[in-house]
């Protein structure tokens, strides 16, 4: 791991400091149930290293981004949305209510959505 910021949460269940439910975890990636789930599924995806955000990736980081959207399948698959449909998110700064500045990508499924979602 060649990020690790010791004030961030995400960071420190990365590397297995604080429990989580985890879902599935490769070399780059973790995926875990989110605390508060707002849908039957509701998954986190988070690259292993601390990025801070969407924003912050650079073209070094493309094989990170490909990754946390490689384990957006394998969460739908095993949290069994991937045949009825599931939605990724990525809050990304204020507006869109970030509130852990470690990139993650929400996995919600489980009900029908609505859409625009605010
Ligand atoms: O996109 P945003 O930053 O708002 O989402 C952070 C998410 O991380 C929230 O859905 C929150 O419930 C979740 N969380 C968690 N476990 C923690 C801290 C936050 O699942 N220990």
């Amino acid at each position: 791991m060649t990020r690790y910021e010791p004030e961030c949460i995400f960071c420190k269940i990365a590397a297995g400091h604080i429990p989580a439910r985890l879902i599935y975890k490769n070399d780059h990636v973790a995926a875990f149930h989110d605390l508060n789930p707002v849908a039957p599924v509701h998954a986190l995806i988070i690259p292993l290293e601390h990025i801070r955000s969407l924003s912050d990736l650079t073209e070094d980081d493309a094989g990170i981004a490909a990754e946390i959207l490689l384990a957006a399948r394998v969460v739908a698959e095993k949290t069994g949305v991937l045949e009825s449909g599931y939605r990724v998110v990525f809050n990304n700064g204020d507006d869109a209510l970030q509130s852990v500045g470690h990139i993650h990508a929400h996995v919600i499924g489980g009900k029908t959505m609505g859409w625009p979602p605010f």
